[in-house]
This record gives C-alpha cells, structure tokens and sequence, in this order.
C-alpha cells in the first residue's frame, strides 16, 4: 500500500470575517505559522480556498506531526486544525489514505464519511464519495460501525483542483486573531496567576506583547524574575511576546515607603508602575496597557483605586479579567500553561514594604497631594537607564539581539 504525505488543514472563523482585511489576516497568520513551526518536520505552507494547508515533510513520523499539531493548536487565529494525508484526485488512492488516516485515530467505535468537493470537474459527487471511501473502510475496519449522527470519527474527504485532502482527526485550536493585527500592547506582568492570562488574551485578539516586571529587587531575591522568564518562554511558543522589561523596584518602593503615608504607598507604587509602563509604551509604539485586575479581587483593584491609578496616565488601561472570577482565571491559566510556575512561591515587589490597612477608596487630591512630594522625573529618568532588556522570539518583532539575563 502506498504511503501518502501527511498534512493538516488550519482553519480560521474570524478572520474570514474581517472583509478587506482578510488577504493581511491570513498573510500575517501564514508567517507566524512559519515562523514558530521552523523547527518542526514542516515542508511548506500555504493559503488554499479559505483555510491554510500545511504538508508535513515526506519522513516526518506520527508522533512529530502530533507534535507540530500540538503547537500548531496553540497558536492564536487558528480554529482548528484537521489533519491526514493528501492523495491525487483518484479514487483508489482515496480509499487508502482513507484507511490510513482511520487507522492513525486508535481506537474508535463508528465513523461516518464526509466528502466535499470543490470542484465539479471531479467524476464522482460527494454523495458517490461517501458511498465508495464508506464501503472500502467498512472493509478494512469490520468492527466499526457506520453512524450518521454524533459518529465517534468524521473521516472528511475534501476534492479541490488538483489533490484530495483526506482526514480523519480534528482538534479545536485557540481561536481569536493572528499576533500582528491588533497593534502592540505593554502588559503589567507579575508571576502571579492573574496577568499572565490577562496578557494572553489581548495576544489571543492579535496583540503583540511587551511585558514589563517590577522586581523587588534589591532589596528582595530575584525569584519572581525567572518566574517571570519562565511564564514569557510559555507565552513565547505562541509567537505573542516580543520583550520582558524588568525593573529593579526595591529601592523606590523603599523610598515611597519613607516619603508617603503608610494607607497610600500601594497606590503610589502603581501610579509609578504605570508611568513606567506609558514610557516603554512609547518607546516601543504601543498604545495601551494591560493589567491582570480583577475588580474587588484585593484593596487595591476597587474602583476607587482604579481611578487612582488610571489618572496617573494618559494610555488606555486594559484589564481583560476585570470581570472574571478567581476560579476562572485559575482554569485559563491551567489551560495556558502558566498556572504551575505562577504557583510558585516568589517576593515580588508587590509583597515589599506592604502596609498594614492599605487604602480602599483612594481620594484623587489626597493622592496627587502625597504624591507632589516625590522626584517623580528623576525617578523615571534612572529606571529608564536601570532597567533590563530580555528579548523572546516573536514573529512580528524583529529584536536585536540584546544579552539575556
Ligand atoms: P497577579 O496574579 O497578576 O499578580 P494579583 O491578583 O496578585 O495579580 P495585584 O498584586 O493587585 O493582583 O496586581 C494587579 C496587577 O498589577 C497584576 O495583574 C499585574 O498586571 C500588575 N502587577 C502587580 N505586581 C506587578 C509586578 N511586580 N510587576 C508587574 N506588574 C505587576
Ligand atoms: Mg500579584
């Protein structure tokens, strides 16, 4: 029995909807595509009628194409990815690759057969399809039955000008928007739970994303830092992160601490955090920031102080949980592969020089009024020289190599 090449067929909802725009959707979705499979058996990828078609290298084994296949459903606007073997238009040679992609499923209880076709110049109907591809797997696979309705496997056999896609395993992808569409954000990332999954689902809407981490250093251990490295080369599988800043924040958080009253200091560290933040913004050209809150989550996510916090800046300030309970936030976390590291125990500077009752319901002139007695400028000035560059791999962003910590 010949051996046919394996391949999958990426599909995309939304970006089919996008109208005119749609050529640079699937463009941009077709190089980050290239880009993160690179080290994958990937002989060449391309856009066919509606959906993209990636042909898997002639060696490459089942377990590499499940693999790619792994990742491939990671990787934001893909939909889902159906996958088998491409056979010429020739309906023996359907009826084996057929067999073959039935067999790469395990076991299974019934299937049904689901052709389509393209075009009419094919001799058979999808109806013939159906009948032929069914009665050769019947023949092959005795044991499993046919059903119509919910079978357990749909073998989809789809005839377009010049080849026969035939697949019989199909797994749901990420969805949303290819990384690259929707401009660049700067996302507040602590390695706590919440802000790794805040900042994935501005990627999963076509975001690139810059992460900035204030670390307690020096006046606390560096630990949060390689979470927070760890939580970056999760996300950097999935092409959104372009750059981690990471600030040394101790010290300024010591001198808030000195200078401010006690009630106030959290605020005051965010509206320092935030600034920050709109500076890097500008230097890289975004034009937002995303943050990890929740509302009412801690003393500090109340509305009251989210006002505090916003009025320090003038970038619109995302906040993509901002109605999502803890228990869901914990479930998107499992799901998107953070949760483990975000578990881990590490001082961030969110845990330095905390005070005891930390304001609830910040008042706007009591904040500025506190906050007009610290060198603000100056401050931002050095963190700006002080803070470190670590660069992730990321399909939109060309970085220059820069030294990773
Ligand atoms: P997370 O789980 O994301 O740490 P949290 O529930 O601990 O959130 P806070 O500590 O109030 O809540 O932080 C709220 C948001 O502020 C975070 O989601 C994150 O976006 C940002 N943030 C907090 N601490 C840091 C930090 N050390 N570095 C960067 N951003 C931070
Ligand atoms: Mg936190």
């Amino acid at each position: 029995m010949a051996s046919y090449q394996r391949i999958c067929l990426v599909h995309y909802h939304e970006i089919g909807l996008k109208g005119h725009n749609r050529p640079a959707f699937e463009t941009r979705l077709v190089r980050n595509l290239e880009f993160l499979l690179k080290a994958q058996p990937v002989q060449d990828i391309k856009r066919i009628s509606g959906r993209i078609l990636i042909r898997f290298s002639e060696d490459a084994s089942y377990e590499a194409v499940c693999a790619a296949e792994a990742l491939i459903t990671r990787i934001p606007g893909v939909a889902r990815v159906s996958s088998g073997y491409v056979c010429e238009r020739e309906i023996d040679q359907m009826n084996e690759a057929a067999a073959q992609a039935l067999a790469d499923v395990g076991a299974f209880e019934s299937f049904k057969v689901a052709a389509r076709r393209n075009h009419t110049d094919f001799e058979l109907d999808s109806m013939e399809i159906n009948r032929i591809v069914g009665a050769h797997l019947c023949e092959q696979f005795p044991d499993a039955k046919v059903q119509m309705k919910n079978p357990s496997v749909e073998v989809r056999v789809e005839v377009i000008q010049g080849a026969s896609y035939i697949m019989a395993r199909s797994t749901r992808g990420v969805g949303g928007l290819p990384v690259g569409v929707s401009g660049r954000l700067v996302c507040l990332l602590s390695s706590g739970i919440d802000s790794p999954v805040a900042t994935w689902k501005m990627a999963r809407r076509g975001a690139v994303c810059y992460g900035i981490h204030f670390s307690g250093r020096p006046a606390a251990a560096a630990t949060s830092e390689y979470l927070v490295d760890d939580i970056a080369h999760v996300l950097e599988k999935t092409g959104c992160i372009a750059r981690v800043y990471v600030v040394p924040f101790g010290e300024y958080q010591r001198q808030i601490a000195a200078l401010v009253p006690a009630d106030l200091r959290v605020i005051m560290y965010r509206r320092l955090m935030f600034r920050v933040a709109e500076a890097v913004a500008g230097q890289v050209g975004a034009r937002g920031l995303v943050t990890g809150e929740s509302l009412g989550q801690v003393a500090s996510q109340t509305l009251d102080n989210i006002v505090a916090t916003n009025d320090a800046v003038s970038l619109p300030v995302l906040r993509p949980l901002i109605g999502s309970d803890k228990q869901d936030i914990i479930e998107e976390a499992q799901a998107l592969g953070t949760f483990e590291i975000s578990s881990q125990d590490a001082t961030d500077c969110c845990t330095l020089f905390m005070p005891r009752n930390p304001e609830t319901h910040a008042k706007l002139d009591k904040v500025r009024e506190a906050e007009a007695l610290l060198p603000l400028d100056s401050w931002i000035a050095s963190i700006l020289e002080e803070i470190e560059v670590h660069d992730y791999a990321c399909p939109v962003v060309k970085n220059t190599p820069t030294d990773q910590v």
